[in-house]
């Protein structure tokens, strides 16, 4: 009568070991894979609502794994997160931005937006690391603008490291508003550029009222704090038609571009720039 139940036993121990080690060797990998430079960037242009044309791009990390092929970050930056290998990987995609963009010429002003875990700000000379990135990009011209990912919460200390930053004129936002721990009161002690608006509420445009309501409430909040709005995830013109009647600055989206390798991102600058 316990055999069943002994070998479910057994059964699941194993599944546990076996998605512990999977964990911890897809670390061992992301920590070689910093090391082989197997991690590269692409770039989505995101466009002025005014002209439709583009003041800058987020970078987006891609994972050219030697077995896996190509893995998407969704899968490996929790991983990232939870291994302490976030702040290593970060410091590498910002060392490649910088290489990639001393290829480019950008008009003056330029931004690059670069996702950043809180526990990056965890750091202890953490200032003096975004001073010395500012001074590099400043020379080819591009400002870093920093989006807090908040699958965390804030804390107190890491929104005045954050405030910090903005003293050395890095541009802060705040990603994926909407969805995570961000919270109003939040957004009272805490002053920052940007906010970018979720696709999911993009995603409401046109449907029932009711769900855009709530698209319509951020947008309000973000003209009454005077906050920069970003809206992500515009794929249709008719999102795109709503969001500049409500004076949303900035779109972001395959609408406009998909994100991109620097050459392709070069071409598609060339086309669509001032
Ligand atoms: P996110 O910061 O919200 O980035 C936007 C994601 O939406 C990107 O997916 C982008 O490719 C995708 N996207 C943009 N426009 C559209 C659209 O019109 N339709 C649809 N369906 N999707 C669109 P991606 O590149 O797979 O990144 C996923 C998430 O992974 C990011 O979400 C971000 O949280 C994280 N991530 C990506 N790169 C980095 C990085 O360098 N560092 C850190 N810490 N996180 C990163
Ligand atoms: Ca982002
Ligand atoms: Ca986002
Ligand atoms: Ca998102």
């Amino acid at each position: 009568i316990l055999l069943p139940f002994l070998l479910a036993f057994v059964w699941l121990v194993g599944l546990h070991l076996w998605r512990k080690k999977s964990r911890s060797s897809l670390a061992d990998d992301i920590k070689s894979g910093i090391e082989n430079q197997e991690f590269f960037l692409v770039y989505q242009p995101i466009v002025s609502s005014d002209d439709g044309k583009a003041k800058g791009v987020e970078a987006l990390v891609r994972w050219q794994h030697p077995q896996m092929g190509l893995v998407r970050p969704d899968l490996f930056i929790p991983i990232a997160e939870q291994s302490q290998l976030i702040v290593p990987l970060t410091n590498y995609i910002f060392e490649r931005a910088l290489a990639d963009f001393s290829k480019l010429s950008v008009d003056s002003g330029f931004r690059i937006g670069f996702n950043v875990a809180p526990e990056h700000f965890i750091q202890s000379d953490i200032e003096a690391k975004f001073r010395y990135l500012k001074d590099a990009f400043a020379r080819i011209g591009v400002q870093p603008l920093i989006e807090i990912t908040e699958r965390q919460l804030l804390t107190a200390d890491m929104c005045e490291r954050i405030t910090a930053l903005r003293e050395l004129d890095i541009l802060v936002a705040i990603d994926d508003f909407g969805t995570g721990q961000t919270t109003l009161s939040l957004l009272q002690t805490f002053t920052l550029d940007y906010l970018k608006i979720d696709k999911c509420f993009i995603d409401t445009i046109g449907q029932d009222s009711v769900t855009s309501h709530v698209l319509d409430t951020i947008i309000e909040l973000c003209h009454k704090m005077n906050y920069v709005a970003v809206a992500e995830g515009v794929e249709t013109q008719q999102q795109a038609d709503y969001l500049i009647s409500r004076d949303v600055h900035f779109l972001q989206g395959y609408l406009f571009a998909k994100p991109m390798k620097l050459d392709e991102l070069s071409h598609w600058l060339e086309a669509h720039s001032e």
